[in-house]
C-alpha cells in the first residue's frame, strides 16, 4: 500500500515557462483549481533566456503587416510542414496576446510616437518582433509571474489562503503522467488522473492528482553536445507523454541556430540572438567575403537582395528593396555557416565572423544589444562594438512534439492530457522563425489552460482515480539507480553501476555527432545502435548516497527521457528521405514535394507504457506515417500559385 503525499487538483500544469504559466493563469481564472510544478526555481525557464524578442503582426513598424502575412511567413519559414490551424489561430491571436501582457504590467521598448517597437528578424518580411532590448523572455516571465501573485492575492482576500486555488511547486520533477486505472493495472487505464513527482531537494515523492494535465516542459537540446539550452531541457515532457500513450509528431525537426558562441569551449553553444543580425550585423568568412548571397535557396530568390548594397539599402527603406540573405530563416543560415567552415574558410576556432562593430556606433550596440555586449565581454573578451564576435550553429530548438488538437491543445489519444509551448508539435513545421515561440506560448497556453479547465469542469462529479499500484510502480522505477547493482532483469549479473554522467556525455557526442546537423544514412543508423547500447548499459545507471538533493540521482532518471527522444529524433530522421528546413540529409540534399504532406509520428512500441524491459536492446519506439490534412482553400489563396507549386504535393495542386 502507497505512502505516498497526495494532494486534489482541478488542473496541473508541468512546467513554468511562457506557456505553462499562461495555461496556469487561464485555468485559475476559469475557475480550476490549478498546481504549477517545475524542475527548476520558480522564473528559471527557457523563456526567461529569450533575447530578441516576441513575433506578432501588430504592423507599428510597417503598416502593410497583418496576421495573413505572419501567417504567410511562419508557413514558408517551416516549408509547409506546419499544422496550418495552428499557424492560422497564432499569426490571428499573436498581437492580442501581447496587448494583454501590457494590461498585466510589461512594458516594451517604443517606437518614437509611443506604440510598441518592433525589430526585423530572419523570415518575417516585416519588423515584428516585440522586444524589451534583448531581454524579452525576462519582462515576459516578470509579467506573468506578477499576474500569478495577483490572482493568488485575490484568492488570500477571498479565502485566506494565497494557494487555495493556484499553487507552485518549484523544484520538483514530475516523472510519470498517471491514468485512472480502469483495468487497476500497473500501466493504468485511459485518462489522466494526476502527476507522480518528487522534490528536488529532500527527495520526497509526491502525487497531484487532476484530471487534466498541462505539459509545458519546453525542449529536449540537453540530448546534444552544443547546445544552447540549459540543464533542465531534458525532453521530459515528450517522454512523460509518449510513455502516457500519447504519439509524438515529427521529432527529426531539430532547430540549429545558426549563431551560438563557438570559444572559448567552456561556452560553446551559448546563443548569440538573431537580433544582432536584425539589427544589421552581417556574416563574413576568413576571406572578408559576405558570404550568404551564395546560399540564397531558390525558393526564397525572389525575396532576397542580390547585392550588399541593395541589402543595405532595405534597413532604411524595407517597401524598395529586398532584405539581406543574413536574414533568411535559420536553417538556412545555419547550413551555409556549416559550409563555409567545412570549405576551409571559417575562423579560428570553427565557427564564421559576425561584425556589428562595422555596423552601428557603440552606444548603439550598448543600448540595442545590452546582454550581448556583456556576454561576450564577460566569457569571451571580446568587445563586440570594436571587433567581431565568432560563432557557429548550436542546437536550440525542436520543432517537433507531442501531437495536439489545433484548437484546444488536446494533446492525441490520451483525455486530460493537453501540450502546449515547445514540447507541443506542429505549429512550426519544419523550421521555427525566430520570435514565433514566445508567442506560441501565449496563444498555445492560453488555449491549453482554458481547455484543461473546461474538461475538468465536466468532470467535477467522477474524478479519475489513481490507483495505489500505479503509484508504487512509479516510485520503485524512480528508486532503481539506488539498486543498479542488484538483480537487472531478473538476473544478478555483478557488473558495477553506470556511470549516469559517463552516458549522458555519450548520448550527447552521439547525437552532435551523428543525427546532427547534417545526416546520413549510415551514420543515423550507427546512432540507433549506440542508442541501443546507452539504453541497455542506462538500466544499469547507479547512484550513491541518498534521495536528498542528490544530482546524479536527478541526472539517472533524466536519461530515460532523453534516450526515449534521441530515438525519436534518430527513427524519424532516418525515415524522412528529403531535406527540409531543420532536418538536412546530404544523401538527400533537396526538398521533396511527396513529403510535403507527410507526417512521421512516433509512438512507444510497448502500448502498456512499459520500457519493453525483457528486451531493452530492441527499440521503444515506432514510427506511422499519417497523411496530412489539406490546407484550408482560403489559406492557400494566400499565396501565389507559382509559390505553392514549389511546396505542394502534386495531388494537392489537383485538389
Ligand atoms: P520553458 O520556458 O523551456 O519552460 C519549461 C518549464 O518546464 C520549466 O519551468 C522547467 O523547469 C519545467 N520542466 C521541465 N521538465 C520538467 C519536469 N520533468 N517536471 C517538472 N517541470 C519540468 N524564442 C522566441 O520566440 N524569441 C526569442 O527571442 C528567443 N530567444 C531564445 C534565447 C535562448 C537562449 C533560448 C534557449 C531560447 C530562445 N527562444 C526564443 C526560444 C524560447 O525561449 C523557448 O522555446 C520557450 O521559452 C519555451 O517555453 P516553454 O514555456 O515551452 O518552456
Amino acid at each position: 500500500m502507497s505512502v505516498v503525499d497526495r494532494q486534489e487538483w482541478d488542473v496541473v500544469v508541468v512546467g513554468a515557462g511562457g506557456a505553462g504559466l499562461r495555461a496556469a493563469i487561464e485555468a485559475r481564472e476559469r475557475g480550476a483549481r490549478t498546481a504549477v510544478i517545475c524542475k527548476s526555481l520558480f522564473g528559471k525557464a527557457h523563456t526567461v533566456m529569450a533575447e530578441g524578442g516576441i513575433a506578432a503582426a501588430m504592423a507599428n513598424a510597417n503598416e502593410h503587416d497583418n496576421w495573413q502575412v505572419h501567417f504567410r511567413d511562419t508557413m514558408r519559414g517551416g516549408k509547409f510542414l506546419n499544422q496550418w490551424r495552428m499557424a492560422e489561430l497564432h499569426a490571428r491571436e499573436a498581437p492580442d496576446r501581447v496587448w494583454e501582457l501590457e494590461t498585466w504590467g510589461a512594458l516594451f521598448d517604443r517606437t518614437k510616437d509611443g506604440r510598441i517597437s518592433q525589430r526585423n528578424f530572419g523570415g518575417h518580411e516585416y519588423p515584428r518582433l516585440a522586444h524589451v532590448g534583448d531581454r524579452t523572455g525576462l519582462e515576459l516571465i516578470r509579467t506573468l509571474q506578477q499576474k500569478i501573485v495577483a490572482l493568488q492575492q485575490e484568492d488570500k482576500k477571498e479565502t485566506g489562503d494565497y494557494e487555495s486555488r493556484l499553487k507552485v511547486y518549484q523544484e520538483c520533477t514530475v516523472t510519470r503522467i498517471l491514468k485512472a486505472s480502469d483495468s487497476g493495472s500497473a500501466a493504468g487505464g485511459s485518462r489522466v488522473s494526476g502527476v507522480f513527482a518528487y522534490d528536488r531537494e529532500t527527495g520526497r515523492f509526491f502525487v497531484l492528482e487532476a484530471p487534466s494535465v498541462v505539459v509545458a516542459t519546453g525542449g529536449i537540446g540537453k540530448s546534444f553536445k552544443v547546445t544552447s539550452n540549459s540543464w533542465e531541457y531534458t525532453g521530459d515532457g515528450h517522454a512523460l507523454a509518449l510513455l502516457a500513450g500519447a504519439p509524438l509528431l515529427n521529432m527529426e525537426f531539430v532547430q540549429f541556430h545558426p549563431t551560438g558562441m563557438v570559444w572559448p569551449p567552456s561556452v560553446k553553444g551559448i546563443l548569440v540572438t538573431e537580433s544582432v543580425r536584425g539589427d544589421g550585423g552581417v556574416l563574413r568568412n576568413s576571406e572578408g567575403k559576405r558570404f550568404m548571397f551564395d546560399y540564397i535557396p531558390d525558393v526564397f530568390k525572389e525575396k532576397y537582395a542580390e547585392s550588399e548594397e541593395e541589402g543595405d539599402r532595405w534597413y532604411e527603406d524595407p517597401d524598395n528593396n529586398r532584405r539581406p540573405p543574413e536574414l533568411l530563416p535559420r536553417d538556412e543560415v545555419a547550413r551555409a555557416i556549416n559550409s563555409e567552415v567545412k570549405a576551409g574558410r571559417g575562423s579560428p576556432h570553427g565557427g564564421v565572423f559576425l561584425d556589428v562593430s562595422t555596423r552601428m556606433p557603440a552606444e548603439v550596440i550598448r543600448r540595442r544589444l545590452p546582454s550581448m555586449y556583456h556576454q561576450f565581454k564577460e566569457l569571451a573578451d571580446v568587445d563586440i562594438t570594436a571587433e567581431a564576435m565568432e560563432v557557429g550553429p548550436t542546437c536550440h530548438y525542436v520543432m517537433g512534439g507531442i501531437a495536439v488538437e489545433s484548437d484546444t491543445a488536446a494533446a492525441r489519444g490520451v483525455p486530460g492530457l493537453y501540450a502546449a509551448g515547445e514540447v507541443a508539435g506542429g505549429m512550426h513545421g519544419s523550421n521555427r522563425l525566430g520570435g514565433n515561440s514566445l508567442s506560441d506560448l501565449l496563444v498555445f497556453g492560453r488555449r491549453a489552460g482554458w481547455h484543461a479547465a473546461e474538461y475538468a469542469a465536466a468532470r467535477a462529479f467522477e474524478r479519475p482515480e489513481v490507483s495505489d499500484l500505479e503509484v508504487d510502480t512509479a516510485a520503485a522505477e524512480a528508486l532503481r539507480p539506488f539498486s543498479a547493482e542488484g538483480p537487472v532483469g531478473g538476473e544478478e549479473d555483478g557488473r558495477p553501476p553506470e556511470n549516469p554522467y559517463t552516458l549522458h556525455q555519450e548520448l550527447q557526442q552521439t547525437m552532435n555527432d551523428l543525427v546532427g546537423i547534417i545526416r546520413r544514412e549510415g551514420e543515423m543508423e550507427q546512432a540507433l545502435e549506440k542508442l541501443a547500447e546507452l539504453r541497455v548499459r542506462a538500466r544499469r545507471a547507479g547512484v550513491e548516497g541518498h534521495r536528498q538533493f542528490n544530482p546524479g540521482w536527478h541526472l539517472a532518471l533524466d536519461l530515460r527521457n532523453m534516450l526515449l527522444v534521441s530515438e525519436c529524433v534518430a527513427r524519424a530522421a532516418l525515415e524522412r528521405t528529403e531535406s527540409r528546413g531543420g532536418h538536412t540529409r546530404e544523401d538527400h540534399p533537396t526538398m521533396d514535394r511527396k513529403w510535403r504532406n507527410i507526417n512521421l509520428l512516433c509512438r512507444l512500441a510497448d502500448p502498456t507504457g512499459g520500457l519493453a524491459a525483457t528486451d531493452p536492446e530492441r527499440g521503444q519506439i515506432d514510427l506511422v506515417r499519417e497523411t496530412t490534412d489539406p490546407v484550408r482553400p482560403d489559406l492557400l489563396a494566400l499565396f501565389d500559385k507559382e509559390e505553392l507549386v514549389k511546396y505542394l504535393a502534386e495531388e494537392e495542386l489537383y485538389q
